[in-house]
């Protein structure tokens, strides 16, 4: 079990716990250090510090941000230590969600195409304080009775160029790490194994300002873990980890079960500690 999970979701985002439920398992499972990174948001980043101090956890503000790589695919960018007072960073999360609405109504329509009419006020009513997303529609197909569960609803329906779902508008990966450094955040780019070509959009991102990588994503076996470290000190990035916990799949990787070294949480937290003071807005804490 690491001491450090830099990569979890909520119910601001697409996770099924409320952020402050996130850090109480977190630290239950000897969590001592945590970012929330919920998507497009920093809403649940005030409640996961207050019960960080209540549960002794160290709660780091984090954001994940998806962008479109020009050659297809897509890139999430993990923000950390960023201002959420930031109005360029704001306004942007802001197009995002709107983006994401206007998205999940496009995914109802074609959900209704295939004989399958979800309400829209049902959904919304399952994301609760988040942006629908893919999960929640998932989850109302469940509760209609149209899919066993919502892995299945994924894997017939509403995987990435799916049959359901629909394209969002993001940005070009470069822009969102210029926003998070323009708001005084660390870049980290989010389980680069998922990239088609992670080599050409390492070297891409890290040209681009890009911090570090999560050479310590939650299911990174050795092998990983050698070429994807490779790969960051090639580019002087600095190795992170996350479980990527959400809370909405029957098996997965709960916080802290990831294998990411105690000497990597330290050296990740001194390397942002470093950029963060530089920042010339920054507040040192
Ligand atoms: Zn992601
Ligand atoms: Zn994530």
């Amino acid at each position: 079990m690491a001491r450090g999970d830099f990569h979890l979701h909520s119910t601001a985002s697409d996770g099924t716990l409320p952020p402050a439920d996130v850090v109480a398992l977190a630290a239950s499972r000897g969590v001592e250090v945590m970012a929330l990174t919920d998507h497009d948001t920093t809403a649940g980043v005030a409640e996961a510090q207050a019960a960080g101090v209540a549960h002794g956890v160290e709660v780091i503000a984090g954001i994940e941000i998806s962008t479109d790589l020009a050659d297809g695919g897509d890139a999430h960018l993990l923000g950390y230590f960023a201002d959420a007072a930031d109005e360029a960073l704001q306004a942007q999360l802001e197009r995002y969600r709107t983006g994401r609405a206007e998205r999940g109504r496009e995914i109802l329509r074609k959900l209704e195409g295939l004989g399958f009419p979800l309400a829209w006020e049902r959904v919304t009513a399952i994301a609760g304080r988040a942006a629908v997303g893919r999960p929640h529609v998932a989850r109302a197909m469940v509760e209609a009775g149209y899919i066993d569960n919502v892995s299945l609803a994924f894997d017939h329906y509403l995987f990435t160029g799916g049959p359901a779902d629909a394209p969002r508008k993001k940005l070009p990966p470069a822009e969102a790490v210029a926003l998070i450094r323009d708001a005084g955040g660390v870049a980290v780019l989010a389980h680069p194994r998922y990239l088609p070509d992670p080599p050409a959009a390492i070297a891409m991102l890290a040209a681009a300002g890009l911090h570090g990588i999560e050479v310590y994503y939650k299911d990174h076996g050795p092998e990983e873990i050698a070429r994807f470290g490779q790969l960051a000190a090639t580019h002087h990035l600095v190795p992170t980890g996350g479980s990527d916990y959400h809370g909405t799949k029957q098996v997965e990787h709960l916080p802290g079960d990831l294998p990411l070294p105690s000497d990597a949480v330290d050296a990740f937290l001194s390397f942002a500690q470093r950029e963060w003071s530089q920042h010339p807005s920054g507040v040192s804490e």
